[in-house]
């Protein structure tokens, strides 16, 4: 796009820039299983089946999943996703070695698009000499490589060629005394290509001693390897200095049409190049939205990025763009205010897109003792609370005010259940006993409770699962709500002060949809708190409190 100066003197954008008539694709290659599983990150169990399963929903083109010639465990899960998982091709890598290639056609052959991802030793000056390569012998194994893989697979799938480094190699082999770089990278992608290859990987492995620019090297591979017109070029970077995203768009500009990636720049080093950052620039920046588009489902960002963090262990930085806790969050006060004006003629003032383009599911404002009553008020109506202005600023806000820390969704809720079960509970706790029976070591519970005025009693055997589980067993069998009773899905049970005296204090969280607790979420829980000397008494009190708030609301609707 230009920018002109028009006959009349006024500043325009040049209009033939901007009507695109056909917009490209931008592939979207996941590496995040096998590159991002590198220093430091390791997919335990079936984390990378879970994973594999899900991308394969999300419109992503290529899932590299792993280095099937690796070892047996590694083949193993492979084969398993390759066998189950369809819709976009399943990659795995390898060495130019025919064995190796043969094993990973082995762990592919059963998916409808498998990729081969064919790779080659680095090819840049230094490494040639470091590995005492010869770049001849280089060539003639890469053409083989590919040739072979093809005849494999028979038509069907891909094979991806890269040769590692070869962004430092194009930089060098400007220089006189390395002029033979020209002849090699020529060569051996010339190569590849000419035996089929169908997707042409250029490298970035590491950002180190490169005197060009991205763009400017993605044009001079073009101009000095023949028949790249005829394949699917793509750019594979790590983020050293923190700028893949930009040299990937940059290199998109120049004719790449796969970005490979991992998510939130998982991987060795810096890590890889951010693959929801490249995917939300193409998505939602008017500049490259005009020009291209991928097949990534933009709302499944954050499920993604989620389902990642869960399984690699590897927490989401608190300010990663478009993912981190605090990617679409601002704090109370001016941004707070324009984003509500904003909203009341339909734009987004302060945020880069709506939570809703990115499926993102967290606050969009920070809650602390600064935050007005409107803030605490929308964010409580979001979790499922129905309190009035009036009442949140005259019965919340002084609790909300007399901490100074940043509530969750965690704290939110405990103190809005605190407000909306407000008087006599419904059922009460009075008094616990274990009975051991004559001759036996065999244990019971009894528990005595107060339901809607009247005395019961309850009984329990105390199994290996401890005296708790028995008390809470013997409440059961008092409310007998059977199989409607919600399932408790948070139980924690901590000490007040730092003494061996100190009191004891319980926190219960029962779920009426079984799920795993999501606070964030305006899914209905309930939650008990207590506090007493004997922590087996909190515990049953706060289990007996969450039970009878969840009886209340049983009874209202
Ligand atoms: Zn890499």
């Amino acid at each position: 796009m230009t920018i002109l100066k028009n006959k009349d003197g006024i500043w325009t954008l040049d209009k033939d820039d901007t009507e695109i008539a056909v917009k490209q694709e931008i592939e979207i290659f996941d590496t995040t299983l096998r590159d991002g599983e590198q220093g430091g990150v390791t997919f335990k169990g079936n984390s990378k089946q879970k994973i594999a399963g899900y991308l394969a929903t999300t419109g992503v083109s290529t899932i590299e999943v792993g280095f099937p010639s690796s070892n047996l465990l590694e083949f193993e899960m492979v084969k398993e996703i390759a066998d189950s998982v369809e819709g976009p091709y399943i990659c795995g890598l390898t060495t130019m070695d025919f064995k190796n290639i043969h094993k990973t056609w082995d762990a592919l052959k059963n998916n409808p698009n498998p990729t081969i991802h064919v790779f080659t030793l680095n090819i840049d000056e230094a490494s040639i000499r470091a590995y005492n390569a010869d770049p001849q012998e280089q060539i003639k194994k890469a053409s083989e490589a590919v040739s072979y893989a093809k005849k494999l697979m028979g038509g069907k799938g891909r094979v991806e060629f890269s040769a590692q480094n070869t962004i430092l190699a194009l930089s060098q082999s400007l220089h006189s005394e390395h002029l033979f770089l020209q002849d090699y990278i020529a060569g051996i992608y010339g190569g590849a290509i000419k035996e089929g290859a169908d997707v042409i990987n250029i490298p970035h492995t590491v950002a180190k001693g490169i005197e060009i620019k991205i763009g400017e090297a993605v044009r001079y591979f073009k101009m000095l390897v023949e028949g790249t017109d005829d394949v699917m070029l793509s750019f594979h970077a790590h983020n050293d200095f923190g700028v893949s995203v930009a040299d990937t768009l940059e290199a998109i500009e120049q004719g790449i049409r796969q970005v490979e990636g991992t998510w939130y720049s998982l991987g060795e080093r810096a890590g890889n190049t951010p693959l929801e950052q490249v995917i939300m620039n193409l998505s939602l920046k008017p500049i490259y939205k005009r020009h291209f588009f991928t097949g990534f489902d933009l709302s499944k960002t954050n499920a993604v990025a989620r389902l990642v963090e869960k399984e690699s262990g590897i927490p989401i930085p608190y300010n990663a763009p478009g993912i981190g806790p605090n990617a679409l969050r601002h704090g109370s006060g001016v941004h707070s205010d324009g984003d509500k004006k904003g909203k009341a003629i339909g734009e987004y003032i302060y945020l880069p897109c709506t939570p809703e383009d990115l499926g993102w599911t967290g606050n969009t404002h920070q809650i602390t003792k600064l935050t007005g009553v409107a803030g605490v008020t929308a964010r409580l109506s979001e979790l499922g609370f129905g309190f009035e202005k009036k009442f949140v600023k005259k019965h919340i806000m002084p609790v909300i005010k007399s901490r100074d820390i940043t509530y969750g969704d965690k704290e939110l809720r405990m103190i809005g259940d605190d407000f909306r079960y407000p008087g006599e509970e419904y059922i009460l706790f009075v008094d616990y006993a274990f009975n051991k029976f004559a001759n036996s070591s065999v244990r019971q519970a009894q528990v005595e409770l107060i339901v809607d005025g009247q005395k019961l009693t309850g009984e329990a055997f105390m199994g290996k699962n401890g005296p708790i589980n028995a008390v809470f067993s013997a409440i059961d069998d008092v409310i007998g709500l059977g199989v409607k009773k919600p399932k408790l899905v948070v139980y924690e049970p901590s000490n007040r002060g730092r003494t061996h005296s100190s009191e004891a204090e319980a926190l219960v969280v029962l779920s009426g949809n079984g799920k795993d607790i999501d606070y964030n979420l305006s899914e209905p829980v309930w939650v008990g708190r207590a506090v007493d000397e004997d922590t087996i008494t909190a515990s049953a009190k706060s289990y007996v409190q969450a039970l009878s708030r969840f009886m209340a609301d049983m009874q209202d609707s």
